[in-house]
């Protein structure tokens, strides 16, 4: 059995679900079951319509509504026909008026909870989902559309449900393996899912390829099958750097950490279920059939690059905590952890010597409290618009210079580092500079480390970084909090 996911773009209009029909063609012997997004940007645009409504427009979000009534009736009627489409148009209709009498509630209550959040974003996959599973059927393959919500069981942390493994595997077992025996095709919406209590739930942004790698666990799939719109996972983000080359093979461990911090092409849970399992995951281009792209496996060789790739994770902020003056420094860095931790907040990078401490979140999940909380133990400056930037490779561990390359190329660049980590024994080299630098040092660091004909010298030897994390006194300890949640800690060097 292999699982297909296909991203946005795979399915935004009647062309590419034409081309997800004769790829999902192509592997009829191996027993598909197909996970699709949303229509491209539809996600987004329910977001938009649900603060709108939350914020007394119900007129415009309802107009958004419509403009997404009509592009779905459009793309069905364009790959069904006209008959086809009256088949489905009463079950699409239905979920529209779900969503206006929902949007209606929320413009008279006003608020919008993570529990209502997911049920509003959840209209996208139950709407492409149906479409998908009907065009495939036009198109002589035996699908059923099967309801997500029926199969993943989640925890009730909406907005970010985490799988119950179990119940999962209980009901992916009784509502899909019967099907896929039977040789039939389920397709289902990727994203969602619903409590034990059958309380819709999603599994984050980007949450489809997650829900393909849930499934495939549940039904000890031989393969997982993410399709979107490049030709695999690349040694950078191809809308940085032209250059970005396709990665042939690369490992579990370097591939869920390139997610981690930033690449974009795989949500950053998606591997912990095919890891665990020992799935083997392909991301590959709907737009190219042919082509190879990324198989993702527990082990893969090493290549000829110091790195494995470059990732970049934008939308950070930058939080520099100093003990004041005159403060006992017994005792806090605890008040600083302990305030971390009554956050439940999710930090990436920390810098720590005896006397401060600099972390880094993300933007969007940083509370105000928190930083209100630290501001009685400590002098605290935070900074938004930053990024990290992610070297990633297995190769790296116990190569002497590597870092020294690493920042030279950053210096030559121009760009001024704000903060670095390298865990001693981890995969990675990663640091914090200005978003607005991304692109630079992105191609700069790519020149120098993957382009091998005529690869750019180091910069000239400056002053190559400045850590912003040193606090009082030298001899800087830097401590990574890795995706794993476990910390190591080394020299910068
Ligand atoms: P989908 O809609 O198929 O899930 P996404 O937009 O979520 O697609 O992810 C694909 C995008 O990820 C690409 O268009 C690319 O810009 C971005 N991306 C970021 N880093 C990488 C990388 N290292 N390799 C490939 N794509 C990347
Ligand atoms: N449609 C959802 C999103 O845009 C999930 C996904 O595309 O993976 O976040
Ligand atoms: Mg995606």
């Amino acid at each position: 059995m292999v699982i297909m996911k296909f991203g946005g773009t795979s399915v935004q209009d009647a062309a590419a679900i034409g081309r997800v029909a004769e790829i999902v063609r192509s592997r009829q012997a191996q027993h598909p079951v197909v996970v699709v997004s949303a229509f491209a940007k539809v996600t987004d645009q329910l977001v938009m319509m649900g603060q709108q409504a939350t914020s007394g427009d119900a007129e415009t979000s309802l107009q958004l509504l419509e403009g997404l009534r009509v592009r779905h009736l459009d793309t069905a009627q364009k790959l069904l026909g006209e008959k086809g489409l009256a088949k489905v148009e009463g079950k699409l209709q239905a979920t529209f008026a779900q969503a206006e009498a929902f949007l209606k509630g929320l413009a008279a209550i006003r608020e919008l909870s993570p529990r209502s959040s997911d049920q509003m974003l959840s209209f996208g996959e139950l709407l492409s989902s149906e479409i998908v599973a009907a065009a495939l059927a036009v198109r002589g393959l035996d699908t059923v559309w099967v309801d997500s919500r029926k199969c993943l069981v989640t925890d009730a942390k909406h907005t970010r449900a985490l799988p119950l493994a179990d119940e999962t595997r209980a009901q992916a077992q009784k509502h899909l393996a019967p099907l896929v025996r039977a040789g039939r095709i389920p397709v289902m919406g990727g994203f969602i899912a619903a409590t034990e209590e059958g309380v819709t739930t999603t599994l984050g942004r980007g949450g489809s390829d997650f829900s393909a790698a849930i499934v495939g666990a549940a039904l000890d799939a031989e393969a997982i099958e993410i399709w979107t719109d490049v030709e695999g996972m690349m040694t950078t983000d191809p809308r940085l750097c032209p250059d970005a080359r396709t990665i042939r093979h690369i490992s579990f461990n370097e591939a869920a950490e390139l997610a981690y911090f930033g690449a974009k092409v795989l949500h950053p849970a998606t591997l912990l279920p095919a890891i665990q399992q020992d799935i083997p995951v392909f991301v590959l281009n709907s737009g190219n059939a042919k082509s190879k792209g990324t198989r993702i496996t527990a082990q893969a060789p090493r290549g000829r690059d110091t790195f494995r790739a470059i990732t970049a994770k934008t939308g950070v902020s930058l939080v520099n905590v100093v003990a004041s003056r005159g403060v006992m420094v017994h005792g806090f860095l605890r008040s600083v952890f302990e305030a971390l931790d009554r956050y439940a907040a999710s930090v990436d990078l920390v810098a720590i010597s005896e006397v401060s401490m600099s972390f880094t979140m993300d933007s969007k999940r940083l509370p105000a409290a928190l930083l209100a909380d630290l501001e009685r133990i400590a002098d605290v400056t935070c900074e938004g618009q930053q990024a990290i930037i992610c070297l990633v490779g297995e190769d790296i561990h116990g190569k002497p210079g590597i870092a020294a390359s690493v920042f030279e190329t950053v210096a030559s660049a121009q760009v001024n580092i704000r903060m670095i980590s390298q865990g001693a024994s981890e995969i990675n080299i990663s640091f914090v500079i200005r978003e607005s630098d991304v692109p630079r040092v992105v191609q700069h660091l790519h020149a120098r480390f993957f382009t091998h004909a005529g690869a750019a010298e180091p910069g000239p030897k400056k002053k190559a970084v400045e850590l912003v994390a040193n606090g009082r006194g030298g001899g800087n300890r830097v401590k990574r909090v890795s995706s794993a949640g476990k910390a190591t800690a080394g020299k910068v060097n």
